[in-house]
């Protein structure tokens, strides 16, 4: 700091020409000061310029002793402040200091060495308390943000032995059951336990995909692979893997607004995204109605829909779904492990996008996802 800018706010006339004074023949720094002799002045100087710090006389005619403090730490918390007080007010200095001034300098042993120390001291006192402050607040930030880390890893590990629990025991149960009954089992039941195993095994095995695809996402190692690819034909044919799966209840209606432009798109993250809102819209609406999956190119971004007539999602609950494992309260019997969506949610986030959801219970739920087109690899 070449110059050092003072605010000086003191009602006394002589005095303030005496600080000044003293302040120009200082070899120490070169000072600059602004002179009020109202708190209300001094307050408005405040608002206009930039100050490095503030000498203020603690009684002035607007504001009397501790009470001009507040206003001016409220309005300039980051500007030291000295204050300058009589001689015997001793008790109201050690005061001033415990709410918040730097320094304090008893007026009638000012000079010039000690005025210019004295502000210079506080500026560097000001600046360390600073520095202390934000050091705290990062620490408890990060304090926070560790805590958080490990609920989730707590909630992570229970779901995750509570999700492989189910498939395990299915095959333990089966295993047995060919073990020590195989002569008793017709061939039809043999062939059902050893798909059941076969699926419990399938189970776990994607439960271990989704969840370190989860751990790759948070963790920044998610990798992306654009390559240029026919949008409409991708989507179609994921269109059609999920008709193939369906019964007659849903009616499917696939539709393209516009045309699309040719983009580089990331397949694997395409396909984990739609798979899963797809398949969720078809898992949620067990009575059936319209799916709709709509397509739409606007401003080098593709929107794309998925909507359906099924069970909907209660408001208040909205906003946790894109938290692993959170699976809304009206699901009732309807299977999943809650990691669909988070998965969705990271997937978006790797290729730039936005997701977003509007749903009412009983009527149904569309998913947004907006996604910039790539045109060449940065
Ligand atoms: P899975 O991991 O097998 O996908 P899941 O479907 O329960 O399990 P998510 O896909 O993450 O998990 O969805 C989270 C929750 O959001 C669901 O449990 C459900 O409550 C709600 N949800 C998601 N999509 C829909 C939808 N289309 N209609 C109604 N509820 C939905
Ligand atoms: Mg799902």
């Amino acid at each position: 700091m070449d110059t050092v800018k003072i605010l000086l706010i003191e009602d006394n006339l002589a005095q303030a020409r005496l600080l000044r004074e003293s302040l120009d023949g200082s070899t120490f720094k070169h000072f600059t000061l602004d002179h009020a002799q109202y708190l209300a002045e001094g307050i408005g100087l405040l608002a206009e310029q930039r100050f490095d710090v503030i000498l203020l006389d603690l009684s002035l005619p607007d504001s009397h002793g501790l009470d001009s403090l507040t206003p001016l730490i409220n309005i300039a918390p980051h500007l030291p402040i000295v204050v300058l007080t009589n001689t015997n007010d001793d008790h109201l200095a050690l005061e001033s200091l415990r709410r918040g001034a730097q320094d304090y300098l008893v007026k009638r042993h000012v000079n010039q060495e000690n005025l210019a120390r004295s502000i210079c001291y506080a500026i560097e006192r000001k600046q360390t308390e600073e520095e202390l402050r934000e050091a705290k607040m990062s620490l408890s930030n990060e304090l926070v943000r560790a805590q958080e880390i490990n609920e989730m890893k707590n909630t992570f590990v229970s779901m995750i032995s509570h999700d492989f629990r189910n498939p395990l025991c299915t095959i333990s149960l089966s295993t047995k059951l060919l073990e020590n009954s195989r002569d008793r089992l017709t061939k039809e039941q043999q062939i059902s336990y050893f798909q059941m195993i076969r699926t419990a095994i399938k189970d776990m095995d994607q439960l271990l995909t989704e969840i370190l695809l989860i751990g790759k996402a948070d963790s920044g190692r998610l990798k992306r692979d654009f390559q240029p690819i026919d949008l409409e034909y991708f989507c179609k044919n994921i269109w059609r893997s999920f008709q193939l799966q369906e019964d007659e209840n849903h009616k499917f209606v696939l539709k393209r607004q516009g045309n699309l432009h040719q983009g580089l798109w990331d397949e694997n993250l395409l396909k984990h995204i739609f798979n899963n809102l797809l398949g969720n819209a078809l898992k949620y609406s067990p009575a059936g109605g319209t799916i709709g999956f709509t397509i739409t190119e606007k401003d080098d971004r593709i929107i794309f829909q998925v909507r359906d007539e099924g069970i909907g999602i209660p408001i208040s609950e909205q906003s946790q779904l894109f938290h692993p494992f959170y699976r809304a309260t009206n699901v009732e019997n309807i299977s999943g492990t809650g990691l669909g969506l988070a998965i969705v949610q990271r997937c978006v986030d790797a290729l730039g996008g936005d997701i977003s959801v509007v749903s009412e219970p009983g009527k149904g739920t569309t998913f947004v996802v907006v996604l910039p087109i790539v045109h060449e690899l940065g």
